[in-house]
């Protein structure tokens, strides 16, 4: 591994740093993708991918991950499985690393994603991807004349339910509370719905499933009474938030008050001059592979152009937050 100060150094591997690695590396810009022991991101927990355009016959969100990579890997880009541990980006060379091991770039391109929120579940984990979901966008299809679960009682849950209504034979929102944290009027259309039903102050203890390893329904406990019923389904859609994987950044980037980055409106820049931000780690609305690549191409470029420009111009010191 070459350890001088790099040109770009992309954090994260998701659809946002693999393609962000596919530009800069045919830029000739030799990126360092410190890419995450569990790189890939959430199409790892993602079976078929049918909404990625060019995979007319669909792919398996993890075998769709390792064609990212591959492609970025063919132009000279070059991959460091692991996490970072601590970033500096007080100054240029910027300076990112790994345990004890610094590296250092005069661009740094954050691509570290977001976590879809989980419910903590071992049923949960075993049946990811079978029944599993976190993404009605991605997965409601697969449901049409199913009946399935979404828990959550915020604006996601509502749209989620919603949406799903459009395919399912019938969609049963499960909220801990009996208030929702969602505005009234997501929760009006929800309600209005005729397809939707409602179980209120009831959390998801178990997600049962088959021997053949798919969703055969929920097991709930009340939280008043304690006690427990089933609701058979063919899918539970989990939408109870995301928290964006941002904690190395907060004291050097601006972030929102959920703690997604903030970049500048139609670009990829950050508040720091050399920093840019791509995929779900700056996007709470969209959270698509296809718009995550689309920023992902927008930060190498961004990244290539600022690059050129301090070629051309007396080296301006970082500033940082
Ligand atoms: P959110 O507002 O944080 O709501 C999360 C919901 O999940 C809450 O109802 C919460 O219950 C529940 N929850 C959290 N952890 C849980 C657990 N372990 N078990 C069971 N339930 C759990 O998240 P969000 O709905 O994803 O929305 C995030 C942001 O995006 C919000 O600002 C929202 O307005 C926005 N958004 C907007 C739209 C839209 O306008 N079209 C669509 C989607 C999202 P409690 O209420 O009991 O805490």
């Amino acid at each position: 591994m070459n350890n001088d100060v790099r040109d770009v150094i992309i954090i994260g591997g998701g659809p946002a740093g693999f393609t962000a690695a596919l530009y800069t590396a045919r830029a000739n810009l030799e990126p360092l993708v410190i890419e995450g022991f569990n790189w890939g991101g959430q199409l790892m927990i993602t079976s078929d991918v049918e909404n990625y355009p060019g995979y007319a016959d669909g792919i398996m969100g993890p075998a769709m991950m390792a064609d990212f990579r591959r492609q970025a890997e063919r132009f000279g880009a070059e991959f460091l499985t692991d996490d970072v541990t601590r970033v500096d980006l007080s100054e240029r060379p910027f300076r990112v690393y790994v345990g004890e091991d610094e590296y250092r770039a005069e661009s740094v391109i954050v691509a570290t994603g977001a976590s879809a929120r989980q419910l903590g579940l071992q049923s949960e984990q075993t049946l990811q991807g079978r029944g599993v979901s976190y993404c009605a966008t991605c997965d409601g299809a697969f449901f049409r004349d199913k009946v399935v679960v979404v828990v959550g009682g915020g604006d996601s849950a509502m749209e989620e339910a919603t949406f799903l209504s459009r395919f399912a034979s019938k969609v049963v929102v499960v909220h801990r509370r009996t208030e929702f944290r969602a505005s009234p009027i997501m929760v009006d259309r929800a309600q209005a719905n005729e397809k939707i039903e409602f179980v209120l102050n009831a959390v998801v203890e178990e997600v049962l499933g088959q021997d053949d390893g798919h969703v055969t329904g929920v097991r709930l406990r009340d939280t008043d009474s304690g006690e427990t019923s089933e609701i058979e389904a063919d899918g539970i859609f989990v939408a109870i938030g995301h928290d964006p994987t941002t904690a190395l950044f907060l004291d050097w980037l601006d972030h929102d008050d959920q703690g997604y980055l903030v970049t500048e409106p139609g670009s990829t820049r950050t508040n720091t001059p050399g920093v840019f931000a791509a995929g779900d780690v700056a996007d709470h609305t969209y959270r698509q592979a296809v718009t995550a690549a689309g920023t992902g191409t927008m930060a190498a470029l961004d990244a290539q152009r600022w690059l050129e420009e301090q070629e051309h111009e007396p080296q301006v010191a970082a500033t940082s937050v």
